[in-house]
């Protein structure tokens, strides 16, 4: 595909708005004169710690590190509401969740809403969405091409998913969920490119969202390996709200199934609960992951019947056990972006591409004893957000400053060349990644979380700034946390109450208040600060 010519879009952006972005934006760089293809690759829960481009050193993920590395990574990237649904009906329409009505999951999504792609698809460009969609209702008209997983409630499964297609069918195919989903991906990206438009491609997998079950090649990746313990897995939940410590989202709590625990092969009968997962696979499939897991799996329960796992000694198995599949889930993923951005390089797309890597939301992996999300604590807020467009991007570009998934669609938008909405809540990240940043960047970002009673939940919203972080958790009933990121990084130690801190605690209060009300916050009785509370 040659995008020099590019006679379609011609005629659509001739008007005056697409000539001055795009002069804006080539001013004195390397001219492109055509807008770039967009290939959005999004997984589900990817804690930033799982991402060695983020420097943890727990695993390597060399594919997706080369998006950092020949781009530009961000370094405080933040959701607004730390749940699937929300994320991503956030991502779509720019807007938070209060304006976009998806509040949790299960919230009814509503497809008649300005949505990015669809604006894109008017102005010429060829889009398409592939995986995980996991909104309350199938698409319709916000892509020109879907492809989306169905079953197990809009999660899909890891084994032979199911799909449901926006020209009616609904299939299954074999093989590992993230490599069909790029198998698809691929395929319709191999037929934009016998055409002039530009496309957008939105690849979602599913990992490595719970019940994480790694394709084969992976599940022996960590065997014999003692991966490094979270500081915080055995905490206490001192030194902050109650709620902390009443949540139900402790890894010590996770069923043995879910851990891929499972009775030797032979030694159960599929139909039975909780083996669905492996009667989904074929027998091959099945063989293959008795092969993997059965050794383990016999010696957990002959330390069981041994008494082994006194104490915290079931809490370290467990976080070993999980931790593994997650990272094993998360190389599947790395393998998949390597096959995407390969295929950019040998179609010679790679100079004029955007390439979006970025997860719904954080996880705690371990950190605080836990294994969710939900919270507006670090693990759960942050989320990984890399950027590469060579033609655009200086390589190695580290960007600090405060960004939120309401930014993805105008920053999409503005490298299209496109005008955004006036009502879309988010700023464009291009001033950014074209290191201009303004010095009116925003100070804080607003979070809002709904989803109470959920793992026993309370509803909380909070401000956060680079240094500090304030949460009102204001239902079933009221309490705070205020955090300190210099002086305890790990929030640990709330310094609501301290005297010292009470001009900043202020303050924060009134910079809540503000972003409530630039953000039109409803004073409902749901979503309101409450009488009383400033
Ligand atoms: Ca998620």
């Amino acid at each position: 595909m040659k995008h020099s010519g590019f006679p379609f879009l011609g005629a659509v952006w001739c008007g005056g708005v697409v000539t001055l972005t795009w002069a804006g934006i080539f001013l004195g760089s390397n001219a492109v004169s055509a807008p770039p293809n967009i290939v959005f690759l999004f997984s589900d829960d990817h804690a930033l710690r799982t991402l060695s481009a983020y420097g943890s050193g727990l695993n390597q993920t060399p594919q997706i590190d080369r998006i950092a590395l020949e781009g530009a990574i961000f370094t405080r990237s933040y959701c607004a509401n730390s749940i699937c649904c929300p994320s991503r009906a956030t991502i779509l329409t720019g807007k938070h969740s209060h304006k976009n009505g998806v509040l949790q999951n299960g919230s009814r999504w509503d497809g008649d809403q300005f949505v990015f792609p669809r604006a894109l698809s008017a102005a010429g460009y060829k889009t398409a969405l592939f995986g995980k969609w996991h909104l309350r209702g199938w698409p319709t008209d916000e892509f020109d091409d879907w492809q989306v997983l169905e079953g197990a409630g809009g999660q899909g499964h890891y084994y032979n998913p199911q799909f449901r297609c926006s020209d009616g069918r609904s299939l299954q195919v074999e093989g590992y969920s993230a490599d069909v989903i790029t198998d698809a991906s691929i395929q319709w990206m191999d037929r934009q490119s016998q055409n002039e438009q530009p496309f957008l491609l939105m690849c979602q997998f599913k990992a490595p969202h719970i019940h994480r079950i790694p394709p084969p090649r992976h599940m022996n990746m960590f065997d014999g390996k003692q991966l490094a313990e979270p500081e915080t897995l055995f905490d206490t939940y001192k030194g902050r709200s109650s709620y902390a410590k009443k949540c139900w989202m402790r890894l010590s709590g996770m069923a043995e199934h879910v851990l891929n625990i499972t009775p030797l092969a032979g030694n159960y009968s599929i139909d039975e609960h909780p083996y669905e997962f492996l009667a989904r696979m074929t027998e091959e499939q099945r063989a293959l992951f008795h092969r993997a897991y059965d050794p383990e799996n016999e010696r957990y329960r002959r330390l069981v019947s041994q008494g082994e796992f006194k104490g915290k000694a079931i809490d370290r198995y467990k976080y070993q056990r999980f931790i593994k599949d997650y990272l094993a889930c998360v190389a599947a993923i790395d393998d998949n972006v390597g096959r995407i951005l390969n295929w950019l390089d040998e179609h010679e797309l790679a100079e004029n591409t955007l390439v979006v890597y970025s997860s719904d939301q954080g996880f705690f992996t371990g950190e605080h004893g836990w294994n969710d999300k939900r919270w507006m604590y670090e693990q759960s807020l942050a989320m990984p957000l890399l950027m590469r467009w060579p033609a655009v991007i200086k390589p190695g570009t580290r960007i600090s400053q405060m960004v939120q998934n309401i930014d993805y669609a105008p920053t999409l938008l503005d490298v299209a060349g496109l005008a955004i909405p006036d009502d879309v809540q988010g700023r464009s990240l291009l001033p950014l990644l074209r290191d201009q940043a303004s010095r009116t960047w925003r100070k804080d970002i607003y979070y809002h979380y709904y989803m109470d009673k959920a793992y026993n939940l309370p509803r909380f919203e909070g401000v956060r700034t680079e240094r500090y972080k304030l949460i009102s958790y204001y239902k079933p009933h009221q309490e705070w946390e205020l955090f300190d990121l210099e002086e305890d990084p790990d929030e640990l130690q709330s310094v609501y109450q301290e005297p010292s801190y009470r001009s900043v605690r202020e303050r924060l209060k009134v910079q809540l208040a503000e972003l409530r009300r630039e953000y039109d916050v409803p004073q409902n009785e749901d979503t309101s600060i409450k009488g009383g509370r400033r």
